[in-house]
């Protein structure tokens, strides 16, 4: 893809992204817009795991459309492609399972995922590892968040070639998030 087209594209995927995102907030107290959180894990795969495929890119974008926006894997093939509405999927949860089903198969589909997939999902724990850590949902009692941490690493031990800067910046997050919450 050249220069023009894959910018056109990443901005194309952060509009629809804001747009569709746009009436949400992340759960923490502090209400951040929840596009905040797509454009962190976005970013974090090209600064720190250095990605520079468009596609990945706008799928990190696009990473919580179908699970948490009602956007259709329909609507995401028709605007993106094949490609990135197939990562994008990779990366949501049937929503019609129990939430520890849906938990339990996070780590049971992980050695399956695509590569883009899986560098997605390990830039999306480390960020969700922040908020746990730095701005929990108001409703969350430390014990939960010490286990929602657990859980992460679960995840992440069971994703097949992780990028190693972005495991090593995970690995030393998640050690300073238990120390923070003397887990
Ligand atoms: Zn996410």
């Amino acid at each position: 893809m050249d220069n023009g087209r894959s910018v056109e594209l990443l901005f194309r995927a952060l509009l629809f992204a804001a747009d569709r995102h746009a009436s949400q907030t992340r759960k923490g107290v502090t209400e951040i817009p929840y596009i905040n959180h797509c454009i962190q894990v976005a970013e974090y795969l090209a600064r720190v795991a250095g990605i520079d495929d468009v596609e990945i890119l706008a799928a990190a974008l696009l990473h919580d459309t179908v699970e948490d926006t009602g956007t259709t894997p329909e609507e995401l093939e028709r605007e993106f492609g094949s490609g990135i509405c197939g990562i994008v999927m990779e990366l949501s949860d049937d929503k019609r399972l129990p939430k520890q089903r849906r938990k339990q198969l996070q780590i049971e589909h992980a050695p399956q995922r695509s590569s883009g997939a899986v560098q997605i999902k390990l830039a999306d724990k480390l960020a969700n590892v922040i908020d746990v850590v730095d701005d929990p949902p108001r409703d969350w009692p430390l014990q939960r968040r010490i286990e929602y941490l657990d859980w992460t690493e679960r995840v992440v031990d069971s994703l097949p070639r992780p990028n190693p800067q972005l495991l090593e910046l995970y690995r030393r997050t998640l050690q300073a998030g238990r120390r923070k919450l003397n887990a």
